[in-house]
């Protein structure tokens, strides 16, 4: 008998998953009927979402093995109580790719000074950027974008140190984790990257203290979160000329309200949440290869810890 998939990831999502989706399936041999009608929830073994997709209430799929995220970030589902089945997040090898290219695009932009000549009117005035091993990143969360971006950006010389909540080892990475570590971290940062999720947490973590400890004219790359950061505390130390720049992806409120004073900030660069999207052929396949264990009795990959929220 078919695998009943429910796709509940927006409308405008379908026409782009329809066909790469059906394509996964029969790649892993699973033979599934995928629909957007959701007039039968007890017969869905399988639901797929993302924010947008309109189910607030998953008590009725009662038959679900899974319920398989989009997404990477799930800070918008994990704490929903009717939510009892297993619930997957997304890592998605071609949104890794997108993530890397954004940091590391931002990362050298800040590193080489770029901003001036861009902007141009400073005449003959050499600024000799040092090279990238004089330059220390540090990317807060190691998680799969983290070690990623991490792993980019030590292949061009950049000495990198990551923080996590638990100990961990990834090889080249000055690994820490625990508050003393962050501090630690923090002020070794020349420029910082956020890849954290949205946890009770991390919410708010970068506060007026902890962004104190970053060195003066260290910059800030947020594709996180917005709500890693306080952002009143960023604009207070931008306005000061401590910090050097911040390029934020992410907000609190999105689309970012046309009157927030990112939008005009000199030192601030916003880009509206484009850093890293799911890309639906990459997706497809790790939604198919959960959909493949489920059915084979096998362990699902990138289950999300409830207790966590990421
Ligand atoms: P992972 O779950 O793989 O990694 C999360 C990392 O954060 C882990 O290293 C984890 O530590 C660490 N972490 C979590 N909580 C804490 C804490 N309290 N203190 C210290 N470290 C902590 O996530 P991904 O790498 O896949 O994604 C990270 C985030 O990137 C997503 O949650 C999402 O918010 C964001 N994102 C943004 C996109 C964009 O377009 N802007 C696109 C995709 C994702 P540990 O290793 O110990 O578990």
């Amino acid at each position: 008998m078919a695998v009943r998939v429910g796709f509940a990831a927006g409308a405008s999502a379908w026409p782009e998953y329809q066909v790469p989706l059906a394509r996964a399936l029969a790649e892993v041999g699973v033979v599934a009927e995928v629909s957007t009608l959701l007039d039968d929830p007890a017969s869905v073994d399988y639901l797929v979402v993302a924010p947008g997709g309109g189910i607030e209430d998953f008590s009725a799929f009662v038959n679900a093995k899974a319920v398989l995220s989009l997404w990477a970030g799930v800070e918008k589902i994990v704490g929903n109580a009717t939510l009892t089945q297993p619930l997957c997040r997304m890592v998605d090898p071609d949104l890794t790719q997108g993530m890397v290219e954004y940091v590391v695009g931002n990362v050298l932009r800040h590193h080489l000074g770029l901003d001036r000549y861009i902007r141009g009117g400073t005449g003959w005035d050499q600024q000799v950027p040092p090279l990238s091993r004089e330059r220390s990143v540090v990317i807060l969360g190691l998680g799969a974008l983290g070690q990623a971006c991490a792993a980019a950006l030590m292949a061009l010389g950049f000495p990198v140190t990551g923080w996590s909540r638990s100990a961990k080892s990834v090889p080249g990475v000055a690994c820490v984790s625990g508050e003393d570590g962050l501090q630690a971290a923090l002020r070794r940062a020349e420029i910082l990257v956020t890849l954290l999720p949205k946890t009770p947490e991390t919410e708010g973590m970068l506060d007026a203290r902890r962004l104190g400890w970053l060195s003066d004219g260290a910059v800030i790359i947020n594709p996180g979160r917005g709500a890693l950061i306080d952002d009143d505390a960023l604009l207070a130390a931008l306005d000061a000329g401590r910090l050097g720049h911040a390029t934020l992806d992410v907000f609190r409120v999105e689309p970012l309200p046309a009157s927030h004073r990112y939008w005009s900030h000199p030192r601030v660069t916003v880009t509206p949440h484009i850093a890293a999207d799911t890309r639906a052929e990459s997706a497809a396949r790790v939604v198919a290869e959960n959909i493949r264990r489920g059915e084979a009795g096998e362990p699902f990959l990138h289950l999300v810890d409830r207790a966590l929220g990421y």
